[in-house]
């Protein structure tokens, strides 16, 4: 077994990275499941030194003068446990004194992994499910309009048309009714707003993101071509997207994967609001203001995927912040250094506990400000944080910004 020893895995600059990492443990500290795990391949420093000791024992200097020493099934196994617990939130890069860009090397390592078979058994259904139905559920992806059926008006002018602007819903927020406010509230928010707006309906096919960061990205491009065809046959100017691992996927993925830039602007939704909240199209009232009582104290979670991997900090705390009287604080770890949710990285798919144990340190950050709700930009992060606060019986509510923005336009 060579897997995930081949030196052709990772670029020039990753086998230089890995020389690089100088073993100095900053980035332990800073693990968010490895402080809930102890697996010690799960941190940073363990995954590099393990993989770099393998790679000499195979490609060193004694290995070509006796011969390469094997890797037991076991060892390997071991190592998936670790690289597979991993959130890929990016935020060891940042504390990184070398700047070491280790989330494309935990993907580089994954997709050795997954090309050997160490992966988990899930990650086989999902790529069985998007493969072969477009979509993450494994549901029939005609349906991918059922968060519509409770608008006033229904799905109606939702697909199959020509519009300026072209809504990506995303798996998660077509599929997941907990997610299905984030879809209603944004498409209502944009046509009060005025903007000519359409989605792709049963058209829309996964982003790829999950199957990537899973290691087995191979179908990946694909799904964009199809994608990128269907939003050119609605001449949209723009694609919007509420779910930050897509659009980091379109803006970032996309045109590397098909060699062509895109020939339409990717915007995420909270970009997108901030530019009509400037524009004065978005007309913005008090929100959460009742007979007798202040506003809500929000905070807000910065996404692994917004923020730190696509840099977009500021554009969600500035449509916060445009609210009429709103109370607002930030958390502890915020912006580059926020705490991950535990949604990340396709780690739920495999230890749904992990996932509770990352997300309930995050929501204590919360509930340390003293905020009652907790806004959040994605829908994974809002799925996590709000299971989470429901099981620990927590007195805090998880919306996403487009849930805020609908609220606070009631009565303007
Ligand atoms: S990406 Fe996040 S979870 Fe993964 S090793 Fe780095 S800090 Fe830990
Ligand atoms: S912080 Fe960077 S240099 Fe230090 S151990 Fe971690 S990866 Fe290596």
């Amino acid at each position: 077994m060579t897997a995930p020893l081949k030196l052709s895995g990772y670029s020039v600059w990753q086998l230089m990275e890995l020389d690089a990492c100088t073993r100095c443990g900053e980035c332990v500290a800073w693990c968010p499941t490895f402080a809930e795990n102890s697996h010690e391949l799960t941190h940073p420093l363990g995954k590099i030194a393990r993989l770099t000791s393998w790679l000499r024992r195979r490609h060193g200097l004694r290995a070509r003068l006796c011969g390469p020493r094997p890797i037991a099934d076991g060892e390997l196994a071991e190592f998936a446990a670790g690289v597979y617990s991993c959130t890929l939130c990016a935020r060891c890069r940042e504390v990184c004194p070398v700047h070491i860009d280790t989330r494309p090397l935990w993907m580089a390592m994954r997709e050795q992994l997954a090309a050997a078979g160490h992966y988990p058994p899930a990650l086989a259904t999902l790529r069985q499910n998007v493969t072969a139905r477009y979509n993450t559920a494994g549901e029939d992806n005609a349906n991918r309009l059922s968060w519509s059926q409770n608008l006033p008006s229904g799905s109606a002018g939702l697909a199959g048309r020509r519009a300026e602007v072209v809504y990506f819903v995303g798996c998660v927020s077509a599929f997941y009714p907990l997610a299905y406010p984030i879809p209603q509230s944004l498409v209502q928010v944009l046509h009060k707003a005025g903007v000519d707006l359409t989605t792709l309906g049963g058209e829309e096919w996964c982003c790829g993101f999950p199957l990537m960061v899973a290691g087995l990205g191979a179908e990946a491009t694909a799904l964009a071509r199809h994608n990128v065809a269907a939003v050119r046959a609605t001449g949209a100017k723009t694609l919007v997207a509420t779910c930050p691992s897509c659009y980091h996927t379109w803006q970032h993925d996309y045109p590397r994967l098909l060699g062509e830039p895109l020939g339409f602007a990717v915007r995420h939704a909270t970009e997108l609001l901030a530019g009509l909240v400037d524009s004065g199209q978005l007309k913005l009232g008090p929100y959460g203001v009742g007979a007798v009582r202040e506003p809500p104290l929000l905070t807000y979670h910065d996404p692994c995927d917004l923020g730190r991997t696509s840099g977009i900090y500021e554009a969600p705390r500035r449509v916060l912040q445009a609210i009429p009287g709103v109370r607002f604080t930030e958390m502890r770890d915020n912006r580059a250094l926020a705490l991950c949710c535990g949604g990340g990285g396709d780690v739920e798919m495999g230890d749904a506990e992990l996932t509770a144990a990352v997300a309930r340190r995050r929501l204590a950050q919360a509930q340390e400000t003293g905020a009652e709700v907790i806004v959040s930009a994605c829908q994974q992060c809002k799925r996590t944080l709000t299971a989470t606060a429901r099981r620990e019986k927590a007195r805090l509510r998880v919306l996403d910004v487009t849930e805020v923005v609908w609220g606070a336009m009631q009565g303007v």
